[in-house]
């Protein structure tokens, strides 16, 4: 199975989001590492993982995002977006009662009066660098320095 992965911009909260596309049975989506958003267009599946024929196009607003990277070899990084008040209640109670070690954690919640997203939790283990969820930040800024640089260049 390949996969096709890029940036857009998150139809809620604005920032940069991810996109994916697979290749082998042509779903599409975004999710939204800052405020939890989510798209699915594609196929569904049974709770054994056997391709329904039915497709779906959901849209889940975004409430809010819980990330912990797991320690060990592989530093896993797990991420939960959360649709629903309800969602993320119980998810942050899951994430309360964490009592193995873990290197990083981030709760973020979108606070859509504000258009916002605000950190609720945030922890990271002593001398360890937090994983970047957002990659396309980094492009966001390289894109701001070509701006000024054309803007510098201009006669
Ligand atoms: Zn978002």
């Amino acid at each position: 199975m390949s996969t096709v992965d890029s940036s857009v911009r998150c139809p809620q909260c604005g920032r940069w989001a991810c996109q994916t596309f697979d290749c082998k049975v042509s779903s599409w989506d975004i999710g939204c590492n800052h405020c939890g958003y989510s798209h699915y267009m594609g196929p569904t599946y049974t709770s054994d993982g056997q391709l329904k024929e039915k497709w779906i196009d959901e849209v889940l607003p975004g409430y809010g995002v819980i990330a912990i990277q797991s320690p060990g070899p592989l530093a896993v990084v797990t991420i939960l977006r959360c649709s629903s008040e309800q969602e993320f209640v119980r998810c942050l109670a899951h994430f309360d009662q964490i009592r193995e070690p873990y290197l990083w954690a981030q709760v973020t919640k979108w606070n859509a009066e504000r258009r916002e997203n605000e950190i609720v939790r945030s922890y990271l283990e002593d001398g360890h660098t937090a994983p970047n969820l957002y990659p396309c930040d980094e492009e966001e800024a390289s894109e701001e320095d070509f701006n000024n640089n054309e803007e510098g260049d201009a006669p």
